[in-house]
């Protein structure tokens, strides 16, 4: 391993400070579980990584906002999220998803700002915060921005933030009782990566749906809106017919890559069928009837 260096600053501002917006090799590091894997993989050969453990503690908690959103500091740990009573009650899919987000070991030291940062395109919490309409805080020597999470990667391993510029924040709206839903399909153990992913958050208006918000993951090179899908649900009852639908226009849509996890065709087919189901089980799960929350094909 090349030798580098290990910054390890007190703040948010020194952390920014110490990166460079012209040099990739200089990199932020939260709990560096993707980072190492990128080193040992030799696709990362860092001159500088600038850890941020150990910034002010604000960054790393998660609580309740003024309009009932729920405020996750960008270096708050996977586990803390998953354990927090606030998201148990509040925003279930967000604890129910993390709990087969890799294992625990991961969990622990994985920071949500790290996870949205690297943009691998098979993540499941990026098609679960987009179906929330999450927003991400972006902090960098100029200020504040705020961007949907929804715009966030650019394609594979990309995003649209600068080489100086942190995840800082991540809002989440109120789930409110909606039905939702994260089918992580997985070929092997029911933690591992996923083969597809598909997030569905429903409005109900009665028995219809009035709206529904339907991203998949690890399908294409970043998380994806099926908007015929979405057309096709709005005002509808959601029969086997119209589910049967959904997933053949989601399917439809994507212009489908395959990966180690799955051929595209595959997972063309996998889509076709997990659609309705996520939609199924975000009903049942919201009804308060067993549901099956992941899938394994
Ligand atoms: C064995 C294993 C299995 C896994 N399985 C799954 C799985 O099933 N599902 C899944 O979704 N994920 C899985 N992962 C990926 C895991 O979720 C990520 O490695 C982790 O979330 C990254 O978080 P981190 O804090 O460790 O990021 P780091 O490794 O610290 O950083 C990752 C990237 O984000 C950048 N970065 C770090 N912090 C910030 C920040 N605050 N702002 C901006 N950029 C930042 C870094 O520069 C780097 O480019 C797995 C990982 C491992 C090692």
């Amino acid at each position: 391993m090349i030798p580098f260096e290990l910054a390890r600053p007190r703040s948010l501002k020194e952390a920014i400070a110490l990166l460079d917006p012209e040099d990739p090799d200089i990199r932020p590091m939260g709990g560096g579980t993707a980072v190492m894997l990128m080193m040992k993989a030799g696709v990362l050969r860092p001159t500088r990584l600038v850890s941020l453990r150990d910034i002010e503690p604000h960054y790393a908690q998660v609580h309740a906002g003024e309009n009932g959103e729920l405020r996750i500091g960008g270096l708050t740990r996977l586990a803390t999220l998953e354990h927090s009573p606030l998201v148990k009650e509040r925003w279930p899919l967000i604890a129910r998803t993390l709990r087969t987000l890799s294992n625990v070991r991961v969990r622990n030291v994985a920071t949500i700002g790290g996870n949205l940062g690297h943009a691998d395109p098979h993540m499941d919490m990026p098609p679960v915060l987009t179906s929330l309409g999450a927003r991400v805080t972006i902090t960098g020597p100029y200020g504040e921005r705020i961007v949907p999470v929804e715009e966030l990667c650019t394609g594979y391993y990309e995003t649209v933030l600068a080489r100086d510029e942190l995840i800082s924040e991540v809002i989440v709206p109120p789930q409110a009782g909606r039905p939702a839903a994260y089918m992580k399909v997985t070929t092997r153990a029911a933690h591992d990566w996923p083969a597809l992913g598909v997030a569905v958050v429903l409005d109900m208006q009665g028995q219809r749906i009035g709206r529904a918000s339907v991203i998949v993951g690890a399908a294409t090179d970043r998380p994806t809106r099926l908007t015929q899908a979405e057309a096709l649900l709005r005002g509808a009852l959601p029969d086997d017919a119209i589910l049967r639908e959904a997933g053949e226009a989601g399917a439809a849509q994507l212009d489908i890559v395959g990966d180690p996890h799955g051929s595209a065709s595959y997972k063309k087919q996998l889509l076709k069928v997990y659609l309705g189901r996520a939609v199924r089980t975000a009903l049942a799960a919201a009804s308060g009837h067993a549901a099956q929350f992941e899938g394994h094909a």
